[in-house]
């Protein structure tokens, strides 16, 4: 697997607030023409986990927030399991508009915003960062072969420590999986609080 270079021009480290303003009402791609809010991210700006997924869904889209749908309900019941409140945590997405009928984001839209979630990650510099599903795993390790060939390793990248699960709405639709994600995210959890470097 080939890593993707950190960054195209090298960014410097900048706070959430001020990548939020540089975002502004963002018409950098056509994800705009139908996106009712733009779902920037929602979080501890310190978190030492960081949970990224594809992009918002109907939910997240008329809410402004991330993961607040049927799988961020998944998401939240895992966390609360785990005793981590999702305060403690950020989770955002690789693409920060919704995609129309929640199909896949396309070329152009991906390039228009990689840069935020690049500059996201700078930031909040966590320990530990959880990919869910295969798309925001490729987005961090590159082209995989899928999900499950990746998924509960640890993966060191040039954005820190990358761990790669399902994602909830994959569960969702495949409960019998429901043990691998609650056990990866138990291993980033674990590994996000441990004192010393991992
Ligand atoms: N799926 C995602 O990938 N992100 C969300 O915010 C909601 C559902």
């Amino acid at each position: 697997m080939r890593p993707l270079p950190l960054f195209d021009t090298p960014e410097k480290q900048k706070t959430l607030p001020l990548i939020r303003t540089e975002l502004g009402e963002c018409r950098r791609c056509k994800l705009c023409t139908t996106r009712k809010r733009i779902v920037f991210g929602h979080g501890n700006s310190e978190a030492k986990l960081m949970l990224i997924g594809e992009a918002p869904g109907e939910r997240e889209d008329e809410t402004g927030f991330p993961f607040v749908g049927k799988a961020g309900d998944l998401l939240t019941e895992i966390l609360i399991e785990k005793r981590v409140n999702r305060s403690e945590v950020y989770i955002t997405n690789c693409i920060k508009c919704r995609p129309p009928g929640n199909r896949q984001p396309e070329e152009d839209e991906v390039l228009a915003c990689r840069p935020f979630l690049e500059m996201q990650i700078l930031s909040i510099k966590p320990k530990i960062i959880v990919a869910f599903g295969k798309y925001a795993a490729q987005w961090l390790l590159g082209e995989i072969p899928s999900i499950m060939k990746v998924r509960g390793r640890i993966w060191r990248t040039s954005r820190g420590i990358v761990i790669p699960t399902y994602h909830p709405a994959h569960v969702l639709r495949n409960p019998h999986e429901i043990g691998k994600l609650r056990g990866d995210l138990d291993m980033a959890i674990q590994l996000a609080n441990r004192r010393a470097e991992v």
